[in-house]
């Protein structure tokens, strides 16, 4: 099992969905359904999420591409980005705010 974040006040087991669903609404702050305790992205989460996403995406664009063509890297590029995207909530980390 992969780690997903945990409420830093009573424990409870943040969901994928909601961890994901805040990177959505450009890193809202999440709310634990236990204990209402609001937790706010870290620092190094944000870092964290720019490279699993855009970072890749970027790269692939401009070094890896095989295509010439633009619409078929743009396409790549954007599921590169949903992929990565789709792992964010696995490695990005929150923590409590008071
Ligand atoms: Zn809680």
């Amino acid at each position: 099992m992969l780690f997903i974040q945990k409420c830093q006040n009573c424990n409870a087991q943040f969901s994928w969905s909601k961890i994901y669903k805040s990177f959505l609404w450009t890193y809202k702050p999440i709310k634990c359904s236990e204990c209402g305790t609001i937790h706010k992205i870290t620092i190094p989460g944000r870092i964290i999420f720019v490279s699993l996403t855009i970072v890749p995406m970027l790269i692939f664009a401009n070094f890896l591409s095989p295509f010439s063509n633009l619409i078929a890297t743009l396409t790549i590029g954007i599921l590169i980005l949903i992929i990565g995207s789709l792992l964010t909530p696995f490695f990005v980390t929150y923590k409590k705010s008071f």
